[in-house]
């Protein structure tokens, strides 16, 4: 017996024997150093002392209920408990109930155990996952936008572009690719500095985004070169829709320089959609930056359709 006694007395939980009237019949070392209560100040006393003032009156409702159909509960069940310190100092718990019988009468053994830390770590876990989400997402939004203009970027594009292109052939429309490239814009560099390129380039690009349609992609793919991505515009319309850029890109009134471009169109239709969708892209980059290149040849700032010049062999 003298054993179980030292077991009892030397658990390293606080162990508490409560009576059928709710009455702290035992209670072990841990205990006293857990609750801040001497023994005697313990024993034959209500267990609710050991319960936050706020909820005691709910606390002999629910211990009564327990009595009454006595079944064990263990650790860390869902909801969360908290016991009172003899200076008022509330804790969080973990309480596990065991039912016993001694000699005839219920008892009901309490452990309790201060959870104070494993509360605080989760809790710090928590703030950290919410933080990393939060970084996660910015850092996703960073990834995909130019630094510069805060246009999407070219791997953005590409992944915006195909998705465009899925949707396309889903719904058997046609698709357009505008390339644009700042005409001479080295000149700007040179001749008012960089400064003054970078802001032109914020410029075209507020310009660009401006004047697309919202569900437009418009992106800067580099440099002084610039892509818009339409869904559902035919060859005609793909070029009226390029004319409208240059027209905007032409309008900038910097204070310092004059800026135009030159702009190559490719349009894919339904028909040309036999490609999984990021090979077709490569194909109409291609295109549209062959266009592009006659646009320049021809004399910059003005628009060129792939379709008007003589083909050459592609994959399309
Ligand atoms: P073209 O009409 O044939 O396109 O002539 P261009 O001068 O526009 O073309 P080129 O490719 O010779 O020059 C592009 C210039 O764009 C060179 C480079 O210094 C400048 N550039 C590229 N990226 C940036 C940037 O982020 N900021 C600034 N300010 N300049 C840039
Ligand atoms: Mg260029
Ligand atoms: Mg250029």
């Amino acid at each position: 017996m003298k054993v179980y006694q030292r077991i009892f007395e030397y658990t390293p939980d606080a162990l508490l024997l409560i009576d059928q009237a709710g009455r702290i019949t035992l209670a072990n070392a841990q205990a006293e150093i857990l609750f801040g209560y001497d023994r005697s100040e313990l024993i034959d006393q209500p267990v609710e002392m050991l319960v936050p003032s706020r909820v005691a009156a709910r606390h002999v409702g629910h211990r009564n209920a327990f009595m009454a159909e006595s079944h064990s509960r263990q650790m860390g069940a869902a909801v969360e408990l908290f016991s009172q310190r003899k200076d008022g100092s509330e804790f969080p718990v973990d309480i596990m109930l065991s039912p016993m019988l001694i000699d005839d009468r219920h008892f009901t053994l309490c452990v309790a155990r201060d959870i104070t830390e494993r509360k605080a770590a989760e809790s710090r876990l928590k703030h950290q996952t919410a933080e990393l989400q939060k970084l996660h997402a910015e850092l996703k939004v960073l990834a995909s936008r130019d630094s510069l203009t805060g246009l999407l970027n070219r791997r953005a594009f590409q992944e915006h572009a195909a998705q465009m292109l899925r949707t396309a052939r889903r719904r058997k429309e046609s698709a357009a690719l505008l390339m644009i490239d700042l005409d001479h814009f080295k000149q700007i560099n040179d001749c008012f500095g960089h400064a003054e390129g970078d802001h032109v380039l914020k410029m075209v690009a507020a310009a660009l985004k401006a004047t697309a349609r919202e569900n437009d992609i418009v992106a800067r793919l580099g440099g002084e070169e610039f892509v818009v991505a339409v869904l559902g515009a035919c060859e005609t319309e793909s070029v009226a829709a390029a004319e409208r850029l240059r027209l905007a890109i032409a309008a900038i009134r910097s204070p310092k320089s004059g800026i135009t471009a030159s702009i190559g169109v490719t349009t894919c239709t339904p028909q040309m959609q036999k490609h999984e969708a990021s090979l077709i892209l490569g194909e109409l980059l291609k295109q549209a930056d062959r266009a592009l290149y006659a646009a320049k040849h021809n004399g910059r700032n003005q628009v060129c359709h792939v379709n008007s010049l003589a083909q050459a062999d592609t994959l399309l």
